[in-house]
């Protein structure tokens, strides 16, 4: 069966600060999304999910790679043909302060890709908007109010009501849920996941955070400096990760049964900088168990359904 997304190759470079060198912030990603399935991407801040995730829409446009969504190359495609393709990639921000026109009333904003894509008629967009309204848990009436009118929560069910209007078949959630309070975030993940199973969507869920990921994936990606080192289903990646940097994540998660406290891997060396990434293995100067290849050769991305990058898990 064709993914419903599959991404080949895909890199994104910059010119570094000092203009000398390049900084990689995506670097030859692949990885498949199958209909109904959630892929979480997981990794510390500046791996280059975001990157990825905006690559995935082509709000950033690629270096290099292919995209290819129910086997057709996005970019091969023009503008217009893109701008129709939209209809069925849609993104929810971390942020819901900054990603809703404070200016717009909320009826509007999410109307405003329907108005976009002509969608319906004007009477057809009002009880639209309203049924949206109702499908993320906000009453009707909220249509005449201002986000600034809202909580971080509500502003984000107001995000993801737009991020459905036009009935997309995969919503990229970048961070969702990292600017809400914890109490919320429960709150976010539940109706995201009634969402996916009413309006049958697909997602690739981006987060820093590995126990939000656990909840919501099917199968998880863990990028190390714009790499994917590890993916497989969410059970075999974060019951028995096979990459040291996962393993590492894994221990810093806290569990709350005694039993199944573990101990944690305190990362040694520097926090991971783009601008500098170091030669061979990328991860190699705060792994614990590095060895003679890993400070010259990259490791490839092995293994049948469970893969992970790394020399110690691929040595023959
Ligand atoms: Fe550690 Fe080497 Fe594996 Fe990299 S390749 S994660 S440095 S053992």
């Amino acid at each position: 069966m064709t993914p419903l997304i599959e991404v080949r190759g895909l890199s994104k470079h910059y010119p570094s600060r000092d203009g000398k060198g390049l900084v990689k912030a995506v670097n030859d990603v692949s990885l498949t999304l199958s209909k109904g399935e959630t892929l979480g991407i997981v990794g510390e801040s500046g791996c280059g999910k975001s990157t990825l995730a905006r690559m995935l829409l082509r709000l950033i446009e690629p270096a290099g790679g292919e995209i290819l969504f129910e086997g057709e190359n996005l970019l091969g495609l023009d503008k217009a043909r893109m701008r129709r393709r939209r209809r069925d990639i849609q993104i929810v921000f971390q942020d819901p302060y900054a990603s809703l026109d404070p200016r717009m009333q909320v009826g509007d904003i999410i109307a405003e890709p329907l108005d976009i894509h002509g969608v319906g008629s004007k009477a057809e967009r009002r009880a639209k908007v309203a049924g949206l309204l109702d499908l993320v848990g906000l009453d009707p009436s909220a249509g005449k109010r201002y986000p600034h009118e809202f909580s971080g929560g509500q502003r984000q069910r107001i995000g993801i009501a737009r991020a459905v209007a036009l009935e997309p078949k995969l919503v990229v959630l970048d961070e969702p849920v990292s600017a809400l309070d914890v109490s919320i975030q429960s709150q976010i993940l539940n109706l995201l996941a009634d969402l996916k199973l009413r309006l049958g969507l697909s997602y690739i869920f981006i987060s820093h955070d590995l126990s939000v990921v656990q909840n919501v994936s099917d199968r998880v990606a863990v990028m190390y400096l714009g790499r994917i080192v590890e993916e497989g289903p969410a059970g075999d990646v974060l019951g028995k990760p096979l990459h040291p940097y996962t393993q590492a994540l894994i221990s810093a998660v806290p569990a709350i049964d005694a039993e199944e406290r573990r101990q944690r891997i305190i990362l040694a060396g520097d926090p991971p900088n783009p601008e500098d990434v170091p030669q061979g293995c990328a991860f190699h100067p705060r792994c614990i168990h590095a060895f003679e290849p890993c400070s010259s050769q990259i490791p490839k991305l092995c293994g049948a359904g469970h893969r992970a990058a790394c020399h110690l898990v691929n040595a023959p």
